[in-house]
């Protein structure tokens, strides 16, 4: 430990003589107590504020508990008594005295003990702020702020403690107040606090930090069961005051739990960032729930922030690191190379990211409109030229919801359609169904735009999700494309084989076309051959490739077909 530097000490008069002389220049309160004589003296002007009997008093411990709230009363008692016992030289509390209207007030009361040379407690000086003054204090719901956990944690930093973080955000909070206005709005705040105080146990510290949330620290080895325990407890609470309001407001609130042991660099911005993360989590996940940080979820979740800044990166730079793979389709009555399905792939330091991890992403950024555009026109640049060896050649390209909505994604398929002089018969549009849909209007617009152009469209995913036949003759897609789940239940199941008949038999009498996706081995080759579809597509026939290979493997050594989807 490092040695104190020797200070010289003063007398307690002569330090009461100080007090009084900066008592005009401060909002702050000084004092000093004198453990000799067991007398306090402090700044008279907190006789304006504080319920005490005097500037000066003897028999200074009970009389400091008598203005001090209750709650905090045996942390200042063991607080006293730690100094007494100990050789320690400071003392940082942050506790409520009752003001003149028996209120709390928020206080800040730091000192500075003076030691003989046996160690002894002489006195200690300091000084009492009001922190509710300086905004760390939160009066709607009478809880400390955000600032004061901060100032607390700080104390923390070198050495973890054992316990937890319990990060609560009520749902939709910003509706609440819309609806039913903000002093609506601060009633329900007031209440989730009183709740969250009469649920918290003896040592755990309540704060209320960004408008809608709450945090319960607790450093005494508390546990994430107990930590859920908590929360239950607190939003039974809260259920309970909606119903007895007979549901005037509909609020429910949702919980993330920061274990101790979880973060490495116990840091004040990295507490908050990985709460805050778990919270977001817990409100993905449904709301109304809580959810305990796990370093694999944050891994994930920074792994997606990454790609999507390295997406809107790659979009930005000429599309760089974006690749278009074609996957071969073939007509069933003869094995024919009919065309190629267009998937994108991307590449980040040297690895192949698949679009199961990053379409999402372009939806949810927007950035598939741009990779979208970019895509249509790689892919029919690629059919004008496979066109050159095989003329009735035909490209399949997905497009997503999102284009659907938010973009004019027809005229961006005129345009490339006639930029690269393709004739709209050798272009199919895959859509999905689950996107169909959530853009109904859009969607039916798109739909009998394309069709009255000549563009082919496939019904993508078809078996997965809520397949409805009755969208097959409304929307008479020209092709329907089997989703690889429901092919696999077919091979391994006989009632799901006699269904994909069926519907293959429908089909075909309803004059569209099926297509059979994720055929990987011969065997599977053989059971859909009984069927047969109208085209097949799958690992067994040929995997997705680059151009080049493509080329390579299906062009030069295949036959090939010229039919057309009619
Ligand atoms: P999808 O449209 O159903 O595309 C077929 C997917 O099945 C491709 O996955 C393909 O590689 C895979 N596949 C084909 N045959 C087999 C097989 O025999 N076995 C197995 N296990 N898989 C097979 P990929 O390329 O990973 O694409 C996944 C999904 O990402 C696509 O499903 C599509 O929904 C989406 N996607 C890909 N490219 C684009 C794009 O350019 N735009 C949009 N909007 N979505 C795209
Ligand atoms: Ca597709
Ligand atoms: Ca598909």
């Amino acid at each position: 430990m490092k040695e104190e530097p020797k200070q010289e000490l003063l007398s307690v008069d002569r330090i009461r003589q100080m007090i009084d002389l900066y008592n005009p220049c401060t909002d702050d309160y000084l004092f000093v107590l004198d453990f000799e004589n067991d007398s306090y003296y402090i700044s008279p002007h907190a006789l304006e504020r504080f319920l005490l009997p005097g500037c000066y008093f003897h028999n200074v411990s009970d009389t400091l508990l008598r203005v001090t709230c209750e709650e905090d009363r045996q942390a200042l008692t063991d607080d006293l008594a730690d100094i007494l016992s100990t050789e320690r030289v400071t003392h940082n509390m942050v506790y409520r005295w009752r003001g003149l209207d028996g209120q709390p007030i928020w206080i800040n009361c730091r000192g500075r003990v003076a030691r003989g040379e046996d160690k002894r407690a002489l006195y200690m000086v300091g000084c009492i702020n009001e922190i509710g003054r300086k905004q760390k204090a939160d009066n709607v719901s009478g809880l400390l702020g955000e600032t004061s956990l901060q100032t607390w944690m700080q104390g923390f930093q070198d050495e973890i403690p054992d316990g937890y973080f319990l990060r609560m955000g009520l749902d939709n909070f910003k509706s609440i107040n819309a609806k039913l206005g903000v002093e609506y709005g601060d009633m329900i705040l007031r209440k989730m606090g009183d709740f969250t105080i009469s649920c918290v146990h003896h040592g755990q510290h309540l704060y209320r930090i960004v408008a809608d949330e709450f945090v319960i620290v607790d450093f005494n080895g508390g546990t994430a069961k107990e930590a859920v325990d908590l929360y239950m407890e607190i939003r039974r609470m809260l259920d309970r005051f909606v119903e007895e309001n007979h549901y005037e407001a509909f609020v429910t609130v949702s919980a993330g739990i920061l274990q101790c042991k979880d973060v490495q660099d116990f840091s004040w911005s990295q507490i908050m960032k990985l709460s805050e993360f778990a919270l977001t989590e817990a409100k993905q996940l449904g709301k109304n729930r809580s959810y305990v940080f796990m370093q694999e979820d944050y891994d994930r979740f920074l792994k997606k922030k990454k790609l999507t800044q390295v997406l809107r990166q790659a979009v930005a730079s000429n599309f760089e690191g974006f690749e278009v793979y074609y996957q071969p389709i073939f007509l069933s009555k003869d094995g024919s190379l009919s065309g190629a399905e267009a998937l994108m792939r991307f590449h980040l330091d040297d690895e192949m990211v698949m679009p199961g991890e990053f379409i999402s992403i372009l939806e949810d950024t927007g950035l598939i409109i741009p990779a979208g555009r970019w895509i249509l026109h790689e892919a029919l640049k690629f059919a004008k030229q496979m066109q050159q060896v095989i003329p009735g050649f035909r490209v399949n390209v997905n497009v997503s919801y999102v284009q659907v909505m938010k973009s004019d994604v027809v005229t961006d398929i005129m345009d490339a359609l006639k930029q690269y002089d393709i004739s709209p018969e050798h272009l199919i549009i895959e859509l999905t169904e689950s996107g169909l849909i959530e853009s109904d209007t859009y969607f039916t617009r798109l739909w009998t735009q394309l069709k009255e152009s000549g563009v082919k469209l496939a019904l993508d995913d078809f078996g997965t999700g809520y397949s409805n036949f009755h969208y097959l003759n409304e929307l008479r897609p020209d092709i329907i494309k089997i989703d690889r789940s429901f092919t696999m239940r077919a091979m391994a199941n006989e009632y799901e084989f006699n269904l994909l008949s069926l519907l293959n038999g429908m089909v075909k009498s309803l004059e569209l076309k099926v297509c059979v996706e994720g055929v990987e081995t011969a065997e599977e080759c053989d059971k859909i051959a009984v069927l047969p579809p109208d085209y097949s597509q799958g690992f067994y026939f040929g995997r997705p490739c680059p151009r080049a290979d493509f080329e390579k493997k299906f062009v030069n050594s295949g036959t090939v077909s010229n039919d057309i989807v009619h």
